[in-house]
């Protein structure tokens, strides 16, 4: 750790640097070697992971007051490498100060609105929530309509939400001093984390409403009808609008995600808007020729099948298939001929197949002979 720079030095500003001057001069050295800008350059990255440190201490008031007392070994004692004592990745810090990561680029973002950090002082949007939810395949093949129940937040009407009886019992914290945070020591450390008192709200209510507890949000039973739609996908997400928790300090509501699943089926497998699905068919069917019985979604169908039918021939049945999401057509349904070898024959049967055998002699010789004449390089 004595090899390390100085970190007013790394960013180029003097000891009593403002939080605007340390902001100004880091950006215009992330933007300088930033990697995206220096692809493959070892030092440039060095170099900004080093600029990043120091900022990460430097932005952070508590953090650049024990810089300040103790230099580097604020942070070295105990931790393991320049990876721990609470420093982030220095990519995180990035997208952290200039905002949302991803998405429009690095320059974008730093000369649009200010990143600044969230603050919690008003009123905040609701969690959305997550629904999982089991169709089968016959409902997602043909949509259905389903009532889902779950708990969510909702304003305590006793209190509309401000947790306090009289509705004005509220009063700065005494723990954190009303700033939602406080800091705890250990050893050289400090670290800041929300008020356990007021959960990081800053203030705390005198005269807390006893159906809330002075939350101001209470759990309740929610009924809600999804209408899925005929063709949906295995692991889709419907949004329900405005049906998540509602936001603490009389926020807006999130959202509820319902994800939806498609058990799987024992009759058919599906492949995007087809369905496919093995029949058996007698043998006899198959040699002569004839009809058999297939299931559809929600009924059953008629297949014609030519005598000579080999095993695994496909029958394509148009538009027996799955609803196209969004459209009026149907995927096909594709019935698989899995030829059934009889079981458990008595003797009158096992003898006509005898004679029928014998009476084959002469053709399945031929059949024979032609698989083995392709198939002699395989034996030598
Ligand atoms: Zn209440
Ligand atoms: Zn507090």
């Amino acid at each position: 750790m004595a090899d390390k720079r100085d970190y007013y030095e790394v960013l180029g500003v003097s000891r009593n640097a403002s939080a605007d001057e340390l902001k100004k001069a880091y950006r215009k050295l992330a933007v300088q070697f930033h990697p995206d800008k220096n692809p493959g350059d070892a030092a440039a990255e060095d170099r900004f992971k080093e600029i990043s440190e120091a900022y990460d201490i430097l932005s952070d008031a508590d953090k650049r007051a024990a810089y300040d007392r103790y230099g580097h070994a604020a942070f070295s004692g105990g931790m393991g490498g320049s990876g721990g004592g609470g420093f982030h990745d220095p990519f995180d810090i990035f997208r952290e100060v200039f905002g949302g990561g991803g998405g429009g680029g690095i320059f974008e973002s730093i000369f649009g609105g200010g990143g600044g950090r969230r603050r919690s002082d008003g009123p905040q949007r609701g969690s959305d929530l997550r629904y999982a939810l089991e169709i089968s395949l016959e409902d997602a093949a043909v949509g259905v309509e389903r009532e889902i129940e779950y708990d969510r937040l909702v304003h305590c009407k006793v209190c509309s939400g401000s947790g306090s009886t009289s509705g004005s019992g509220k009063r700065a914290c005494r723990t954190c001093g009303g700033a939602g945070q406080v800091i705890a020591s250990r050893g050289f450390f400090q670290i800041q984390q929300p008020c356990p008192d007021c959960g990081g709200s800053g203030e705390v209510v005198t005269d807390p409403c006893k159906p809330c507890r002075g939350v101001g949000r209470v759990k309740e039973h929610t009924r809600v009808r999804l209408r899925i739609p005929a063709g949906i996908e295995d692991g889709s997400r419907l949004r329900s609008q405005g049906n998540g928790d509602m936001g603490p300090k009389s926020g807006p509501p999130g959202d509820l995600y319902v994800v939806v699943h498609i058990k799987p089926n024992e009759v058919f497998h599906r492949e995007g808007d087809d369905l496919h699905c093995d029949v058996p068919m007698p043998f006899s069917v198959a040699a002569l020729g004839g009809e058999i019985t297939v299931p559809t979604i929600g009924g059953k169908a008629t297949v014609k099948v030519p005598a000579g039918t080999q095993n695994g021939t496909s029958f394509r049945l148009r538009g027996k298939g799955i609803k196209r999401l969004g459209q009026e057509s149907h995927g096909d349904l594709y019935v698989h001929a899995q030829i059934a070898v009889p079981t458990r024959l008595n003797s009158e049967q096992k003898e006509k197949l005898r004679e029928f055998a014998d009476l084959l002699g002469e053709h399945a010789s031929e059949m024979e002979e032609t698989f083995f004449q392709k198939a002699k390089r395989f034996f030598s």
